[in-house]
This record gives structure tokens, sequence and C-alpha cells, in this order.
């Protein structure tokens, strides 16, 4: 890049926040998806709004494609950089939590703030911010808002896009651009929280969030059920939904799941099981909760749960409940490529999808583990592979495709909370249709008219 113009960046964010040398930039080529790394011309590392948008501004008008980073954790590449011409501007010095409003049940946030980082601030109030993606203790709530995280708690409390009130924004022109509002309720202007969300950096570049709190449930009660057949357990999802009781936590990981996390955490996982399926019910009535946690035990035992053993205590709960959150570093370890896949269906489908996924294992002999969200019908097949095996690939490209038809044709959708990024663009138009895909075209060429903020992703 031209010396004048890093001089440039270098008088807005100063001369060690600003990354030339290309030892310096590589750390920023490539996100947690499997895909080919770009290293960028520059990084930039702001520190306050008005920094942040004189960044953004001298980029846009220099026609440098832009890409914004939060922990570079998403699965989708949706931060790769577009081009050796990019910019990236990395949010992690814009890290303050500005306001947590114990009266109103609202906080303030900058995008770079680490989510558990925020979530245990928050608690040391007396509240409570549910999402919690696997990654929360790297991973920036800027990419969570811009990916809508979804998390372990997903199935009762929501995800990411439950919790945002308002968010303050900069458009191409450096402009500061707002929405929504510290009111619980507010229908002043478009939406354009709701644009923001999900949009993967490819329309605005977030400054400042507002965030719902919610007071946290007063019991809970967990427990892990063991399957000999991964079916029993996908069907025990279906019914507990079916039966109205909405756990906060349905978590499922498959025997392959099992022996690659007990391998890794030690954490006294069943590896003889062919699945387990991890249940936490809460409320703020000890009495219901119990109710609750028993009807869910019944169902456990009439699908076939082989053992059913209820945390004795926090410590014990968190134990497991970490195991699974590592369930992606741990199947990592097994082979040199993991493609892990967010295929999402209803819930009453779960166990179509699991033995689908079963199926299209066997059919491209292939090592997949699956765990997931099954709550949320959300599953993320993991695929064991090498990538540098061009036969292995090949049917590893072949079984994916099939998983995410599988997935459509049970009406489910190609991404539950990964995000389409550069990875899944090629199949936004299978899901929805190519009217949708010219409406978003046309959206995103009048808020971005150079087509520089994190082009190639989402919409092709
Ligand atoms: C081990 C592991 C477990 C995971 N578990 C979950 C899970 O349970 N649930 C889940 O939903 N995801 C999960 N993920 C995926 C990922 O962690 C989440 O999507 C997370 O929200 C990404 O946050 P990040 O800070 O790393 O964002 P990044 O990866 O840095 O960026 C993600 C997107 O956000 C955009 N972005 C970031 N900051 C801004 C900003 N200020 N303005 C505009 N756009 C911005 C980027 O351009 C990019 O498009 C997991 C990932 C890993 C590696």
């Amino acid at each position: 890049m031209n010396k004048n113009l890093i001089k440039e960046f270098i008088n807005i964010a100063g001369a060690e926040y600003v990354l030339y040398e290309e030892v310096d930039r590589q750390a920023y080529s490539y996100d947690a998806a499997v895909l080919t790394p770009q290293i960028p011309a520059l990084v930039v590392m702001p520190a306050t709004q008005e920094q942040l948008g004189k960044t953004v501004k001298l980029a846009y008008k220099n026609s440098l494609p832009i890409t914004v980073r939060g922990a570079g954790t998403n699965l989708s590449g949706a931060v790769i950089p577009s081009s050796a011409e990019s910019v990236v501007i990395l949010t992690n010095r814009l890290n303050r939590i500005i306001e947590i409003n114990e009266q109103d049940l609202y906080a303030v946030v900058e995008p770079g703030v680490i989510t558990s980082v925020f979530a245990e601030a928050v608690s040391t109030h007396g509240l409570f911010y549910p999402p919690d993606p696997g990654s929360q203790t790297v991973s920036t709530l800027g990419g969570n808002v811009a990916l809508n995280a979804g998390g372990l708690r997903g199935l009762k409390y929501g995800v990411t896009k439950d919790y945002l009130m308002g968010i303050e924004f900069f458009d191409y022109n450096g402009d500061l651009i707002k929405t929504g509002s510290r009111t619980v309720k507010c229908v002043t202007g478009y939406n354009l929280g709701g644009l923001m969300l999900s949009s993967e950096g490819t329309l605005g570049v977030f400054s400042q969030i507002i965030l719902k709190l919610v007071p946290p449930p007063k019991a809970s009660k967990a427990m892990m059920a063991v399957y000999d057949d991964i079916n029993k357990a996908s069907e025990t999802v279906a019914a507990i939904i079916a039966a109205h009781i909405i756990p906060c936590t349905l978590e499922i990981l498959d025997k392959k799941c099992l022996k690659y996390v007990e391998a890794y955490t030690k954490a006294g996982l069943p590896t003889e099981a062919d699945a387990i399926l991890l249940i936490e019910v809460d409320g703020n009535h000890l009495q219901g909760v119990e109710e609750d946690a028993e009807k869910v035990m019944e169902l456990c035992k009439k699908c076939g749960a082989t053992n059913i053993k209820v945390a004795k205590d926090e410590d014990e709960k968190h134990k497991i409940w970490e195991a699974r959150r590592n369930a992606l570093p741990a199947l990592a370890r097994a082979r040199p490529t993991t493609v892990l896949e967010d295929a999402t269906v209803p819930r009453s489908k779960v166990p179509a999808m699991v033995a689908a996924v079963n199926r299209i294992a066997k059919k491209y002999n292939l090592e997949i583990g699956t765990f997931g969200h099954a709550g949320d019908g959300n599953l993320h097949p993991t695929i064991l592979c090498d990538r540098r095996d061009k036969e292995e690939f090949k049917r590893v490209e072949a079984a994916v495709d099939e998983i995410f038809d599988t997935a459509l044709n049970l009406q489910g959708t190609l991404s539950g909370e990964h995000g389409i990024g550069m990875a899944k663009a090629k199949w936004m138009e299978k899901e929805t249709n190519r009217a949708t895909i010219e409406f978003s075209k046309n959206l995103r060429r009048a808020l971005d008219p150079k087509y520089l903020f994190n082009a190639g992703k989402k919409i092709l």
C-alpha cells in the first residue's frame, strides 16, 4: 500500500496500531473456516468511536475493501479479507462496557467486548445476559450481533437477536447512524438494527450496541441422559418439545464426539454410549423446576435412555457443559482438517436429520461427529478429514452438498447460527430464490455503492 496512505491511517489510530509488515498481517488472513487465507494490505486497530469512523471513511474514500474483524472465530469465512488490497479493521481496542443499567435492564457496549467478560460483568450486577456461544471466552459482541450468534441457552432464552435493543454504526461515508433505543419499545424509523443483525460486516461497521438484560433464574437442574442408540436420543429431543417443556439447554453429542471430547477434556463422559443429551431446566420456583425435571427424565426413559445422571451441584454441571463447549477443538485434534456444518431443521425433524447424517457418512466413507443445539434443531455435523487428500476432500464436498440438500428438504435452513460468509454464499439461492438474491443485492448496492464492505460474503 502507498506509504502516504499508510501514514494517514497511522495519524488516525497511532503507529503501534496500524500493521503493515507482512509478518504482522498474516494472522488476519484466516478465521475458523476451512477456506483459502488472504493476507490483507493493512490492519488498523481504532480505539475510539471517532477513530473508527475516520478509519472507515478513509478506507472507503480510497476504494479499499474493508473487513471488520472481532475475534475471528466465525466458521464461515466471514473475516477472510476479500483481496490483497483489503484493510482489516480490528475491534479489539473498542472493548469498553459503557453502561450496565440495573434499573432499566440494559447495557451499552462497544463491539470488541468479549462475550463472557460481558456476561460476567453483568452477573456482578445481579443480572443475566443469556446468549452463550461455545466460543464465548474469545468471541466479541460485535461478531455475535453481525452473525446473530446463538448458544447453549438458545432454546429457552433465544439468540443475540432477542437481546439487541439498539445499535450505532458507521456507513460508507464514515457517518454515524443511530437506531433503536434504551427503551423496551421503540418504533422510530426503520428497524435498522434488524438489518444490521446477521449483516456479516457487509452493510456498515458497528460502533456501539445496546443489549437487553434479564434477571437470572433462581433455580435450575441439569442432567445427562445416556443412550445406546442415537436415534433414541434424537427422538427424546422431539418428545420433550412436543410435551411443551422448554429446557434452557438441550444438547446432543454422538459417539464420535464423546470419544474425542473425553480424550481432550477428561470430564468423565460415557464413551461407551452411542449418544448423550445434556439437559438443563430452570425457572424461578424450585418446585416447578423439579416438576419439569421429573417430566424430562420420564420422557428420556420412555424414549430409551439407559442412564440418567443428575448433576449434584454447579461444579459438576460446569465440568460437563465445558466439555460440550470444547467439542469443536476436541474434534479438530483428530485429523488435519475439520469441516463443521450448521444445518438446522424444525425440531420434529431432528431424528430424520441425525439418521441422514449417519447415512451420508457411510455413503461417502467419512468420519462425521455430530453435536449441537438439538433443542433448536441446530446440529453441527463435523467432518474429520485431510484437505490435502484431494480424493477424500471431493467426497467431503459431496457430503456437505447432501447434508444441505437434506436440511432444505426437511424444511430447514443452511445456517442456524454460523452465518453464510464465503462458505455458503453459493447455496443462498437454493434456500431462497432469485428475486430474494436480487432484492438483497439492491439493498447492498444502496448501502455500499462501491461494494467494499466484506465483498464476496453473504450475497455473491
Ligand atoms: C469453538 C467454537 C465454538 C463456537 N460456538 C458457537 C455457538 O455455540 N454459537 C454460535 O452462534 N457460534 C459459534 N461459533 C462461531 C463464532 O464464534 C460466532 O459466530 C461469533 O459470534 C463470532 O464472533 P467473533 O468476534 O469471533 O467475530 P468474527 O469472526 O471476527 O466476525 C464475524 C462477523 O462479524 C462481523 N463483525 C465483527 N465485528 C463487527 C463490527 N463491529 N461491525 C460490523 N460487523 C462486524 C465480521 O465482519 C464478520 O462478518 C463458534 C466458533 C468456534 C470456533
